[in-house]
């Protein structure tokens, strides 16, 4: 890797890792071993989705809470429009605010039906990300986060459409956007490109998500609209029966990718960790993120 020459950039990398709120015991218990492996690489933030239609409101505000109180991590709350009333969003703003949460992910989300499904927003409802980013910023001077898409959101006709709709988002308040996920840094840097010329300035963080199970994911882009070139295919053909390798030809092709982003001078970096911690934290030792020693505070370290 040509990176490889410029051992002393992981102090300007700034990474995010993003976290589910988890269904079970067994899966808060993984959580929480990727988040203590995690939090010594001293993330800007990390960030907890939210379910379609509230559904994961109290699991995800556990979550956050529970961050809050026994780490040193900043939490930001994902939050949608989908079948709530504008009072009920409201609520939960007020309840994360409540617990302290000053960061946040202000997302239309998909219908509870299904992604697919066409898109209606509820009656008294916010109708898109860009309303909540303001009933966001009525509230108070929230550091919100917002979403883009390199290849385009498959409900935009085009990619006009779709930057405009980031250019809401930014007017009323959003200071970075997190892209979806994607294979091909060629498209992400045109995409950029594009939004620059729509005179937009505020970061666009790629999402990188590394592949845990190739099929999964294949699926799961086709329905984002997220291409799959057929190099990636390729290099993990044939190993649907053999986790280890390919475990280890995920944290190549994730590492390869964001040191060609790090060579194109991208510095900041969001990874949907699906919450483990094993390929986030590999390829942020890639790039030269190493642990630090975390001072607890009494109350943390009380918990
Ligand atoms: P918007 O930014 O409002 O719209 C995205 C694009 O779709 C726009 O560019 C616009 O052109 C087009 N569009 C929107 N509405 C319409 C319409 N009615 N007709 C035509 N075009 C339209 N989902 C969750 O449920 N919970 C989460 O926690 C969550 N976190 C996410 C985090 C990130 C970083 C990303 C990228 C996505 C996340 N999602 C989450 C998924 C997201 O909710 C879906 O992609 C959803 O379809 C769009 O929400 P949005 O905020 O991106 O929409």
């Amino acid at each position: 890797f040509r990176f490889s020459r410029r051992p002393d950039i992981g102090d300007k990398i700034n990474v995010s890792f993003e976290f589910f709120p988890p269904k079970s015991d067994e899966m808060e218990a993984r959580l929480w071993e990727t988040v203590t492996r995690l939090e010594p690489l001293a993330p800007d933030f990390v960030s907890v989705t939210y379910g379609a239609g509230g559904s994961t409101r109290e699991r995800t505000a556990r979550t956050i809470r529970r961050i809050l109180n026994e780490t040193n991590l900043t939490a930001a709350a994902h939050m949608t429009c989908v079948d709530a009333s504008r009072e009920q969003v409201d609520q939960v703003i007020a309840e994360f605010a409540g617990m302290g949460v000053k960061r946040f992910v202000a997302l239309r989300g998909d219908p509870a039906s299904g992604v697919g499904e066409a898109y209606q927003p509820y009656p008294d409802g916010y109708a898109n990300a860009a309303e909540l980013v303001g009933a966001l910023k009525r509230v108070a001077d929230f550091d919100i986060s917002v979403s883009a898409y390199p290849e385009k959101h498959p409900e935009s006709p085009d990619f006009a459409t779709d930057i405009d709709m980031l250019k809401r988002k930014v007017d009323q308040g959003a200071t970075r956007a997190i892209t979806q996920f994607f294979f091909d840094n060629d498209l992400y840097e045109r995409y950029v490109e594009r939004v620059r010329r729509a005179g937009i300035y505020i970061p666009i963080v790629p999402g990188i998500l590394p592949i845990h199970n190739f099929g999964q994911v294949s699926n799961f882009s086709a329905r984002c609209g997220t291409h799959v070139p057929a190099w990636l295919a390729e290099r993990f053909e044939g190993l649907e029966k053999d986790p280890q390798t390919h475990a280890l030809v995920a944290a190549a092709v994730a590492a390869e990718q964001v040191m060609d982003l790090v060579e194109r001078g991208i510095v900041d970096f969001h990874f949907y960790t699906m919450n483990r911690a094993d390929l986030a934290f590999a390829i942020c030792h890639m790039i030269g993120i190493r642990p630090r020693a975390i001072a607890r505070s009494a109350s943390a370290a009380a918990a």
